[in-house]
């Protein structure tokens, strides 16, 4: 499958797709460094406490930041995702029916696989 898009716009999602990619990593990166903090806390707190190793707090704000760093974590392996397709030339058409998704779709959404009407119907 060949792309229609021009070389020009491709290189653009690149662009686009990299940016992302570097603020995703920069996410990435500094919610790993409280997730070691958050860790350090905690082993000093069950050492401490020993009624209430896993209180509320700690388990609650620890489950929001693994959510966090799973999010951005998915985003990296959706960014990759879309550049390997930039490279193969299957960037910006549905991975489900084969349609072009359209430019607006992808400008909001640069790592988009699907066109609109099966992200739609996906749901
Ligand atoms: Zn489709």
């Amino acid at each position: 499958m060949t792309s229609t898009m021009t070389p020009a716009q491709l290189d653009r999602f690149r662009a686009k797709l990299l940016q992302e990619r570097a603020d995703a990593e920069g996410r990435f990166a500094e919610f790993g460094d409280v997730m070691s903090e958050v860790r350090a806390a905690r082993s000093g707190a069950s050492a401490d406490d020993e009624h209430d190793p896993e209180g509320p707090t700690m388990t609650q704000e620890w489950s929001q930041r693994t959510a966090v760093l799973a999010d951005a974590r998915a985003e990296l392996a959706d960014i990759d995702h879309a550049l390997a397709r930039i490279d193969d030339g299957s960037y910006g058409f549905c991975s489900n029916c084969g349609k072009r998704i359209t430019v607006p779709r992808l400008e909001a959404r640069p790592t988009a696989e699907l066109c609109i009407d099966c992200a739609r119907n996906a749901r």
